[in-house]
């Protein structure tokens, strides 16, 4: 089946109400709707719901779309149970429906009447399901958050690593439309060797956010203090402020409150009907911020979020976009700015040293990119584009003077000399010292560890 350019619109119009598509939606279904593998890469916001939703709508039998979040999911059904004059055209299957609502599911799809069933990875390995949907006729599979199948993304589910296998049980050549909003070329070459895709058409729309404004600030013990000032010159303004540990959100909420400042601390360790009564004051402007874990924000759609403050430095540069994304979705400014200290950094390190071998490699070899951003002095824009393999032009770029290194260059000074003396102690240590103690070493203090190696009693200690 093959529909024009109007008869897309048209259904575009009728389902969906929208008299345009977004950025490359119009290329992707077209492709869906031709039974082909599809790849695409978005960012958040871009418009990829609509990718599978269009074409399943329009396409005999029923899609099946594997989401890794629930409460995604009811989302989406909501919404597309809105758009249709059957209650039965997109449906969840998962653990929480009663033996009467899945026989109900199953009557809707085998009266042809459901185009969209939400799946979880895990529901789809029961056998029972696979049995049912193996006799029935299915569109495609849409893979939504397909990141989630690879290690190197920021949210790995082992189940997501399964799906090619029952995708195949489920019948013979059932294309498949693939989704994520990450788009680092290793977590694409993950997706594409896990969902055994490699005819897939690629699409990748760009990631700039050109009304993001990135700042990096070093962290001092004075941080609260620089973040209340933050908060408080953007007063009436709704922002998001990330901490690392659940104890920073209780404690820093409550610095905010003292100060008059309207806020809500988020965090899984909350019952989920708190978390849903903060996250809605949040959404409704009850209160201006929220302080949360990154257990917020999947999902979130306030589109005039105008500061993303990181108290702590994200694991990765992957999570780091996506957690800054959530500001300015209206287009409109959005300032992200980070809070780096080296310290940060070596705490990250201790904790990943409880996890296996090569969590723990994928973790650090992520957290030293994420250093490499925050000590950079080049166009921070252009260090998360070129993360994300896609080219940035500094000088004409979209958005090129939108971030601290532009509009506030570093100053440059002659190092060579200091970079020797560096050299030299890195070599003497016979590098066997982190960036801690042979910074001690240079500039001659001391500690147990360098104690213990005798190191200053070297001719090189303390030359720097
Ligand atoms: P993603 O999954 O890529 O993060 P969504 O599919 O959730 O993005 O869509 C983001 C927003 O864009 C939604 O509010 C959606 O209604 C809107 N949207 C999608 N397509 C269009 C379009 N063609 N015209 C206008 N708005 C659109
Ligand atoms: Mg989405």
């Amino acid at each position: 089946m093959i529909l024009n350019e109007i008869e897309l619109h048209a259904a575009l119009k009728k389902y969906f109400g929208f008299s345009k598509f977004k950025g490359l939606q119009e290329d992707v279904i077209k492709n869906v709707i031709q039974n082909k593998n599809t790849f695409v890469i978005m960012p958040t916001g871009g418009g990829k719901s609509l990718c599978y939703q269009l074409p399943a709508l329009i396409k005999e039998g029923t899609a099946i779309v594997v989401s890794p979040l629930i409460a995604l999911m009811k989302n989406q059904v909501d919404a597309i149970r809105g758009v249709s004059s059957h209650h039965g055209v997109a449906h969840v299957l998962n653990s929480s429906l009663t033996k009467t609502q899945v026989k109900e599911v199953k009557q809707d799809i085998l009266d042809g009447i459901t185009k969209l069933l939400y799946v979880a990875p895990e529901s789809l390995t029961k056998e029972e399901y696979v049995d049912f949907l193996q006799s029935v006729p299915l569109s495609f599979v849409a893979v939504d958050e397909a990141h989630c199948i690879s290690e190197w993304g920021h949210d790995f589910r082992p189940e997501y690593r399964n799906l090619r296998a029952i995708i195949n049980r489920l019948g013979d050549d059932i294309p498949i439309v693939g989704l994520t909003a990450t788009a680092t070329p290793k977590v694409q070459e993950d997706i594409i060797k896990n969902l055994a895709i490699t005819d897939a058409k690629v699409f990748k729309a760009s990631f700039n956010r050109p009304n993001l404004f990135y700042e990096v600030r070093p962290k001092t013990k004075n941080v609260d203090a620089d973040i209340i000032r933050f908060v408080k010159k953007n007063s009436g303004k709704s922002g998001i402020i990330y901490c690392l540990s659940r104890k920073k959100v209780e404690a820093l909420a409550q610095v905010l409150q003292v100060n008059g400042v309207s806020a809500v601390p988020y965090h899984a360790g909350f019952d989920a009907k708190t978390r849903s009564r903060y996250q809605d004051m949040f959404l409704m402007e009850d209160v201006d911020v929220v302080i949360a874990t990154i257990a917020f924000g999947m999902g979130i759609d306030k589109p005039d979020v105008r500061y993303v403050i990181h108290h702590d430095i994200p694991k990765s540069i992957e999570s780091y976009y996506q957690e800054t994304g959530r500001a300015g979705r209206d287009g409109g400014e959005g300032h992200c700015l980070a809070f780096y200290s080296y310290k940060d950094v070596e705490k990250l390190e201790k904790f990943m040293s409880g996890k296996p071998v090569a969590e723990q490699e994928i973790g650090n070899a992520l957290l030293q990119e994420i250093v490499a951003y925050a000590e950079t002095s080049m166009s921070r824009r252009k260090f998360i584009l070129h993360y994300f393999g896609e080219e940035f032009d500094e000088v004409n770029g979209d958005g090129a003077d939108m971030d601290d290194n532009a509009r506030n260059p570093k100053k440059k000074e002659e190092a060579k000399e200091n970079v020797v003396k560096l050299i030299k102690v890195v070599r003497g240590t016979k590098e066997k010292f982190k960036a801690k103690e042979i910074v001690l070493a240079l500039i001659g203090s001391t500690n147990a560890l360098i104690a213990s190696h005798k190191t200053d009693e070297k001719p090189f200690f303390g030359i720097g």
